[in-house]
């Protein structure tokens, strides 16, 4: 009767595939509660809308949009928006899943929903930015709001695309709506420590997997592959408590350096050039050297699907601190935890991002604003709650901390499915 679903058709290596894999090995945690386990392989909705937008020089270009709502039951839908010339529904699908898993885990009262377009956005002006920003954000109007569904910056979106998109609906629906989107300029109704905290929520929980298996970070080496708002907001926190960053991989190059990279001269160098690569203080490396690197701590925070078998095989990490979402394919997944190697799943690792845009969201229907302490002492408590319970029930059942996660949040969310019913 459940037959899969007609209009994708993921490979084998998509994000779809491995997260309804990940979904198969939690039923047999999920008790009676399984009978409602369909619901998490299906989307609740998903929208794709045409963007067309004039261009600088009179051209007219059209964009795919999408905005998924893969679960509502416990809340709005809550996920970023990502803009990347790779971006397809089924990504877009599997990323408005993990969001369900993810604000299920840290027990915000929200579901799950991502949104994306299909451009690369460093070929855009930023008038055709603006343009594309304002038309998406009008195109998927009918099914986001305050109350809906609440958008927040992914890969290549941040704070100034957050500020249209909140102007956009606000123009549409006739009142400012600052709780429409998270990730938003300070002085628009933003939160302090929005910018960095999935990097520092990736910080906490490798902070206390890392205390749970007797590994100091006071000069342990670590390797981060993607050095944009996660990687370098973790790298920098590591940095502060005496690790080492001996590698750094991202679009434009991979760079090494044994002794650890210094800080204050490789951010101006990023900033400046938009890329770790040509930076003095250390050396140029091939890509894949980047995977037998000698490290204690990885942190890959770029896209999808990045750990492969042969990676898993090759990484010498002790502990995996995923920051991206989905960059482990669950074949490697299995090698890794038979190589002893601890992986903190980015259903977990990457909530600080999320939790701090339900701080913000709460502060915006208040409009009474906390301190970035408040905000900070507020994660961390949040994180290492939610670590503690997975970690315990990982113990309990004997499975991986992803398939922990899985279970504490699919709990969750098929509990409140059970208790809403059916309509009608
Ligand atoms: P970003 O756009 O700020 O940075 C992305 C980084 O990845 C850049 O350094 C880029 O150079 C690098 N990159 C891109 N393609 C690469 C490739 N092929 N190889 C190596 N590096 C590559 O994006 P971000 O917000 O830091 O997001 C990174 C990851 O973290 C994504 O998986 C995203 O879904 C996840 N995430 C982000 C947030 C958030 O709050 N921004 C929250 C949770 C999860």
């Amino acid at each position: 009767m459940n037959e899969t679903l007609s209009y994708v058709n993921p490979g084998p290596d998509s994000p779809w595939t491995t997260y309804l894999s990940q979904v198969d090995r939690v039923l047999p945690y999920l008790g009676p509660l399984a009978r409602w386990a369909e619901t998490l392989r299906r989307p609740k909705r998903a929208l794709v809308v045409d963007v067309p937008i004039e261009l600088d020089d009179g051209r007219v270009a059209h964009f795919e949009g999408f905005r998924v709502q893969h679960n509502l039951s416990r809340g709005p839908g809550k996920g970023g928006v990502r803009y990347h010339p790779d971006v397809t529904l089924e990504e877009v699908m599997a990323l408005a899943a993990w969001m369900s898993i993810k604000n299920a885990a840290v027990n915000l009262p929200y579901g799950g929903a991502k949104g994306g377009i299909r451009v690369d956005p460093k070929q855009l002006s930023t008038k055709e930015l603006e343009k594309l920003t304002r038309r998406y954000t009008s195109e998927i109007g009918i099914i986001i709001g305050p109350m809906q569904d609440i958008p927040a910056p992914d890969v290549n979106t941040n704070a100034q695309v957050m500020a249209w998109m909140m102007d956009t609906y606000s123009m549409n629906v006739g009142a400012t709506a600052t709780g429409v989107v998270t990730g938003k300029p300070i002085h628009l109704g933003g939160s302090l420590g929005r910018v960095k905290a999935t990097g520092r929520g990736v910080f906490v929980t490798g902070r206390e997997a890392a205390r749970r298996i007797g590994l100091n970070l006071d000069g342990a080496r670590v390797a981060v592959q993607g050095f944009g708002n996660v990687g370098s907001s973790a790298a920098e926190l590591f940095v502060q408590a005496g690790s080492r960053i001996v590698a750094i991989q991202d679009h434009s190059g991979t760079i090494v350096n044994e002794h650890g990279f210094d800080f204050a001269e490789l951010m101006p160098h990023v900033r400046a050039t938009g890329g770790v690569a040509g930076f003095k203080g250390g050396d140029a490396a091939p890509a894949e050297s980047f995977w037998d690197v000698k490290c204690e701590v990885l942190i890959p925070a770029a896209l999808e699907g990045q750990i492969n078998a042969d990676r898993a095989n090759r990484i010498t990490a002790k502990l995996v601190l995923e920051g991206a979402n989905g960059p482990t394919l669950p074949v490697a997944d299995d090698i890794l935890g038979d190589r002893g190697v601890l992986v903190v799943p980015d259903v977990i690792c990457n909530a600080g991002g999320v939790t701090v845009s339900y701080f913000e969201w709460v502060q915006d229907f208040s409009s009474f604003f906390w301190t970035e302490d408040e905000i900070n002492v507020r994660l961390d408590k949040i994180m290492v709650g939610a670590l503690k319970t997975i970690w315990d029930t990982a113990d309990r059942h004997g499975v991986s901390l992803r398939t922990a996660t899985f279970a504490v949040a699919c709990e969750r969310i098929l509990m409140a499915r059970q208790e809403r019913g059916l309509y009608p």
